[in-house]
Parts: structure tokens; sequence; C-alpha cells
């Protein structure tokens, strides 16, 4: 079950006393008011849990592009936080949980759960995955225990991508690079947003992972 911690403490309103250069051109911005969000994130013991905020919002002086500052633990436009997604497909393509348990324990509707399955599934290839985590850290045991989920079901499919995520992380890990998130998913998605400034959507139809993540785009940072 979800928590909500939104009635018990009024979310506090804080921010820095700059604001951060505008993201497409780089020119300063001013403070330009603030939006309440509402995500679902998991907390330390793995537990979903809504947790309202207040996101302090920025305007660029230069292109006059205005955005919302969020903290490297939110990932952007996504109510349900990238730990929740992972866990609910994680129980429905690694466990025995059927879409509707899973989905109940968060708080979000089956259909949700149908469509984080099939999103993880088509996110990208797992074998590819692996080939960045053993570039990234030579000495990563990657690949091992992937052929347990064997199959051509969506739910094979995912519990392979899920899998080769959770590698990568743990690779993304040893080698210093800071990661807000725990899950693989998270972790992977959280690096290719702060290192490339990539967003991937789960609205729409699944968006395999950028260019920037194959063989051969270097990634920035320790
Ligand atoms: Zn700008």
């Amino acid at each position: 079950m979800t928590e909500d911690l939104s009635s018990a403490v009024a979310p506090a309103r804080e921010r820095p006393s700059h604001p951060p250069p505008c993201p497409r051109c780089a020119a300063p911005c001013w403070w330009n008011g603030w939006r309440l969000v509402n995500p679902v994130i998991a907390d330390p013991s793995g537990t979903a849990a809504r947790a309202e905020q207040w996101l302090a919002r920025a305007k660029c002086s230069a292109c006059k592009r205005s955005f919302t500052c969020l903290p490297e633990v939110l990932y952007p436009r996504r109510q349900y936080q990238l730990d929740v997604v992972a866990e609910v497909v994680a129980e429905v393509s690694l466990g025995d949980s059927s879409a509707a348990a899973a989905a109940r324990e968060v708080g979000a509707s089956p259909t949700s759960a149908r469509r984080w399955v099939n999103w993880v599934a088509g996110l990208g290839s797992p074998s590819e995955l692996l080939r960045v985590a053993a570039w990234i850290d030579p000495a990563a045991p990657v690949g091992i225990g992937l052929s347990r989920h064997a199959g051509d079901g969506v739910c094979a499919r995912a519990a392979r991508v899920l899998d080769a995520l959770e590698q990568l992380g743990a690779a993304l890990g040893r080698r210093g690079v800071a990661l807000a998130m725990r899950s693989g998913l998270g972790r992977v998605l959280g690096w290719q947003r702060s290192y490339f400034g990539d967003v991937v959507s789960l609205v729409s139809e699944p968006k395999v992972l950028s260019p920037a993540m194959a063989l051969g785009g270097a990634p920035r940072g320790p």
C-alpha cells in the first residue's frame, strides 16, 4: 500500500539563492515561482509512498524558457518514479505476482503495471546494456544469470532487460558515478539524464535507450 505522507507535514519551499543556468543556452536565470508535485517514490525500505513537494521554477533571461528544477532523485514527467516502476516490473516479470497485485502494492492501476512491463521489455537490448557495463567496468561479471530468464514472452524479455539494467547500474556505482536512485532502471536512466541530458518517456510507445548509450559515446564524469 502507498502511504500518504502529504497530509502529515506541509512540504517546505526550499531553493538556493540563485537558480542554475539555462539548460538550453546556459544564460543566467531568475526564479519564477513554484510547482507542487506529488510523485510516488520508494523510501529507503522499498515501500512506495506519495511525497508531495514544492519544486522551484526558473526562467532564462535570454531565451525566456521556463523550467522546473528537479532534484536528482526525481525523474522528469513521471508520477510513479523509476525505482517504484522497477519494483513493480520485477514482481510481475521475476516473481509470480499478477499485474493487478503488484500494482495494488504501490497504489497504481493494473493497466499501468502492464504498460511498465511492456515498456521495460522494449527499452533496450540486454546484450547492448551488458556490453556498456563491461566497457564501463571491465572487471564486471556481466551476463551471469541472464539465461535464467528464458522465453519470448513479454515478462521474460522484461526480466532480461531489468537484470541487464541492474548489472549496468552496479557497474556505474563501482566506477563512482553518483547515483541518486537504487534500482538499475533508475540508475541507468538517471545517469543518461545527468550525463547526456536524455529523458526517456514512459507515456508513449517504448523508446529504446539513446544512441549516447551505445559504445563510442564516452560517458562524461568519473
Ligand atoms: Zn536560455
